[in-house]
């Protein structure tokens, strides 16, 4: 999570209008019938967040690449749209959406979990080995996101490894070649975990944690749920959610303590 000097940093450098390259974590694309996370975002509303994107004039990139860019040249009018768990629903609803538009994309992968259906949404099903290989083929960046979809920062530094070694080798054996990318499960790493994720081999890895400081293996991601309008991803993309989102929250005082 960002200081609030990098926030207040950033909303200056909004204001008077400089740009900053931003990566989005969406997971479902698509109908479903119970969605408790609001992690499914329909056809419609992801096909309108892409207009609004593409309006502000951003070019969207792998997010392997984005991380290229900012280190050789100008990313200000970058992003990346990332899907986190490999749903066979996003492959089938959503890919298409970028694709017509000839937009890139990176997906991240729990291996173990392929052809199976997902642990915490109803219904939905990950894709099978052979469905991820018809991804990479259309140009979708296919990352990991460890082997069983586990809090990778609550596991000791072995097991951590072990869980990033092999999903990054299974992707490896069924694309014929190297991987370099992951996110972490549920958006979360302690430093420990990063260290296995470099020990692991992955030149880059994606937190989701709203804006923060660009470091390779702690990328920082906004999240997208159902629930983000053109208002709420305009914030994203500003690096601006996170702060406004909090002074809203924050307890308003009983009428006798105002001043
Ligand atoms: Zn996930």
């Amino acid at each position: 999570m960002s200081s609030a000097p990098q926030w207040l940093a950033r909303a200056a450098g909004t204001l008077l209008g400089r740009r900053y390259p931003f990566v989005l974590c969406y997971h479902g694309i698509g109908p479903i019938s119970a969605d408790p996370l609001r992690l499914f975002v329909s056809r419609e509303l992801f096909s309108h967040h892409l207009d609004v994107i593409q309006q502000h004039g951003y070019e969207l990139l792998a997010v392997t690449d984005l991380w290229q860019l900012m280190q050789s040249g100008d990313a200000r009018r970058s992003a990346s749209i990332t899907f986190d768990d490999g749903l066979a629903m996003t492959a089938h609803e959503g890919v298409p959406v970028l694709l017509e538009r000839g937009i890139p994309c990176s997906m991240f992968i729990s291996t173990g979990l392929m052809g199976k259906p997902h642990p915490h949404l109803d219904g939905a099903m990950i894709m099978t080995p052979a469905e991820v290989v018809e991804l990479a083929s259309a140009g979708v960046e296919i990352g990991a996101h460890s082997v069983d979809h586990v809090r990778l920062d609550a596991l000791d530094y072995a097991d951590a490894l072990d869980q990033l070694r092999r999903s990054r080798a299974v992707l490896e054996d069924l694309l014929g070649k190297p991987v370099r990318s992951m996110a972490y499960p549920y958006g979360r790493a302690s430093e420990q975990t990063m260290r296995a994720a470099r020990e692991a081999g992955y030149e880059l890895a994606c937190v989701c944690s709203g804006p923060g400081p660009w470091e390779s293996l702690s990328i920082p991601r906004e999240p997208i749920y159902s629930s983000v309008t053109s208002l709420r991803l305009r914030l994203k993309m500003a690096g601006l959610y996170g702060p406004v989102h909090a002074i809203k929250s924050m307890p308003t005082r009983p009428s006798s303590q105002r001043i």
